[in-house]
């Protein structure tokens, strides 16, 4: 696993303006999982937080899987065609989360 960074502005930045989305919780870059919100917001939402980090633990998969480079090109055109819900890594990556679950 790579490193997990909180109060990321890149993370922030990243889904307001590459992705268009408000609510964006975590971004995954080749090496880190980002955080929005301070590791103090997480720590008193654990369960979320886990599975977030299961979400993003499938993108890195999925990053592996197919080429970092490939993986972006296709991941931006399934968001410009289906949107961030319909993405089909989207879908993977909430199934993945949801599938693994510990507790
Ligand atoms: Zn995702």
């Amino acid at each position: 696993m790579k490193s997990i960074i909180f109060n990321s502005k890149l993370a922030k930045w990243w889904g307001v303006h590459v992705l268009g989305l408000r609510d964006t919780a975590a971004v995954t870059f080749p090496n880190s999982i980002r955080f929005v919100k301070s590791k103090e917001y997480w720590n008193e939402r654990r369960t979320r937080f886990d599975e977030i980090v299961r979400h993003e633990a499938c993108h890195l998969q999925q990053k592996a899987r197919g080429g970092a480079l490939l993986h972006y090109l296709k991941y931006f055109y399934y968001h410009l065609k289906y949107g961030h819900k319909g993405n089909p890594y989207e879908i993977e990556a909430r199934e993945y989360a949801k599938r693994n679950k510990t507790v």
